[in-house]
């Protein structure tokens, strides 16, 4: 396993246990597929508007226990491929924490509350305040192009793709 779980008390992270190198697949979000408003607690991965899958359901202490406690950064060093496969994005030496922006997985949700969390990265880019609509931050959709959760790229994609129709147009 590349992966370990560290630290205890108030914080819990994912650390490499060796050097890890671009694009590798770190670790596979499993669970069951629950609706966000029947999500407890904050250890699942949203693959859809509505949908979660529910990383608790199945937080037993095999491989999926090391997405369980994967963090939140705003320099993170790994991304989404697919909608459960967390990848490196850059090389990660032994010992670093392994993290992704939480702006590559969240959409609100109708009928939910709103996304919230208060960040303490400390990385000079933190957002300070993450929240379900961070993914429409075109700083961040340039910064993780190709690495949103599937459902997020489609969104962004899509939008790129009409304005690149208007464009044609006014030319
Ligand atoms: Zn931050």
């Amino acid at each position: 396993m590349k992966l370990e779980i560290r630290g205890g008390g108030d914080y819990k992270g994912v650390f490499a246990r060796l050097a890890i190198k671009t694009g590798e697949r770190l670790a596979i979000f499993g669970g069951r597929v629950i609706h966000v408003t029947k999500e407890i607690g904050d250890y699942g991965i949203q693959i859809d508007e509505n949908f979660v899958i529910d990383g608790a359901s199945v937080h037993s202490g095999d491989l999926y226990e090391d997405t369980f406690f994967i963090n939140h950064s705003c320099e993170p060093s790994a991304g989404i491929k697919g909608q459960i496969f967390l990848v490196a994005m850059k090389d990660i030496a032994e010992n670093e924490e392994v993290t992704f922006d939480y702006a590559m997985c969240l959409h609100e949700t109708k009928g939910a509350a709103p996304y919230r969390m208060e960040c303490q990265c400390g990385r000079t880019s933190c957002r300070k305040v993450i929240t379900d609509n961070d993914w429409k931050i075109q700083e961040l959709q340039k910064k993780y192009d190709g690495w949103f959760s599937w459902y997020l790229q489609e969104k962004i994609d899509s939008a790129k793709g009409s304005a690149t129709g208007c464009n044609v147009r006014a030319v």
